[in-house]
């Protein structure tokens, strides 16, 4: 079938394009998507980060409503409301034990351009030519093929449009720390990066109660939007100095560190300011052979420095707690969103890089 799609080429600028999108498989689910959330590892992917060809339609922050489902699929039905996840095997040793996000087969079926069953990809532009998938989903178009254990259904009473950011960016923020750094009600916590994976963790803190919640970043609107969030204390690490001013907020250092922004440099500033047997996790999509240096000493006093994928969580769990909290009026999405046309994808990407809003999500 013809689809609309923004196509990346490689280039900063994402393309508006009629492609062909081919049929679902028996355990396939064709879903006509809604909203889709731009996440920073789109915008990282334009940049051949991993190992897919171009053109690939990217976009891993999906939710939409099921069109049709193929002959084995169990649970879903045209008509559900979904969210979108990642592509994992479903039969490996980590996802047999409800870790698909450590799946053997997570970075070959989410990465490489091709979709899970498929040694060929799914997409075609009109002249034939093969269209990288990406995660399992490419939704920053108007339909997309998911196998179904990659959807997560959900009540038809939530609105849609906000949901498809809990796939990825929201649920790395919180899993990073509800499940990864764990900490204690009372406990200090730092968060570098306010991007809306790092305003995720803060949230996440404050629901947690950690009593001083520390957010750093060299962008004062960002570190605004920190503090609406729940951030107790900001600091801009441009301006000011980031390890005196941590240690006037709490003199031994903070119990645990997000790292969320993808610099390398800025790892051993993490344990810098972590107290002794703290905890610092790292969770941006890098390029590999990245290389980082640490002091020895910082890790040997009892530090733990430690990295996650997707927050460490089965979404399928996972997701319906975001929901919940949601609804409790703790996950504020409304004040995190905003939205734009899928035509208006490249504003929207101006304007995430600007830091002028904190989240864009797409409707289509
Ligand atoms: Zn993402
Ligand atoms: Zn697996």
């Amino acid at each position: 079938m013809k689809i609309n799609a923004m196509l990346s080429y490689g280039a900063e600028e994402f393309v508006q394009e009629e492609i062909l999108l081919g049929e679902i498989d028996c355990d396939e689910v064709l879903v006509k998507i809604k909203a889709v959330g731009i996440c920073h590892t789109d915008i990282a992917s334009t940049k051949s980060i991993y190992p897919f060809t171009y053109p690939v339609v990217l976009g891993h922050e999906g939710a939409g409503v099921v069109e049709r489902v193929g002959s084995d699929v169990k649970h879903i039905i045209p008509g559900d409301h979904v969210v979108l996840i990642y592509s994992f095997c479903n039969s490996c040793e980590n996802c047999l034990a409800g870790k698909p996000y450590i799946c053997d087969e997570f970075y070959r079926l989410n990465t490489t351009g091709y979709s899970k069953s498929h040694t060929k990809k799914r997409l075609t532009l009109k002249n034939g030519e093969e269209v990288s998938n990406f995660f399992g989903q490419s939704s920053f178009a108007e339909y997309s093929i998911v196998s179904q254990q990659s959807l997560v259904k959900i009540d038809k009473d939530v609105p849609l449009e906000y949901l498809g950011p809990l796939a990825c960016g929201i649920m790395t923020g919180f899993g990073s720390v509800i499940e990864k750094l764990k900490p204690n009600g009372g406990d200090s916590i730092a968060v570098f990066g306010c991007g809306a994976v790092g305003l995720s963790a803060i949230i996440a803190s404050k629901i947690i109660g950690c009593a001083e919640i520390i957010a750093i970043d060299v962008n004062d609107s960002k570190l605004e939007f920190a503090k609406k969030f729940g951030a107790t204390k900001t600091i801009n690490s441009l301006k000011q100095n980031l390890i005196q001013e941590v240690q006037n907020i709490v003199s031994k250092g903070v119990h645990h560190v997000v790292e969320s922004t993808g610099n390398p440099t800025i790892i051993q500033n993490a344990l810098d300011i972590t107290r002794l047997s703290g905890k610092v996790v790292v969770l941006s999509a890098v390029k590999k052979g990245l290389e980082v240096s640490v002091d020895f000493k910082s890790i040997q006093s009892e530090r733990t420095l430690m990295g996650t994928i997707m927050g460490s969580v089965n979404p399928h769990t996972f997701i319906p707690r975001l929901i919940d909290w949601y609804k409790q009026g703790k996950l504020p999405l409304e004040e995190l969103i905003t939205f734009y046309k899928l035509e208006e994808i490249n504003e929207a990407v101006n304007d995430l890089n600007e830091g002028k809003i904190v989240k864009a999500v797409l409707t289509i």
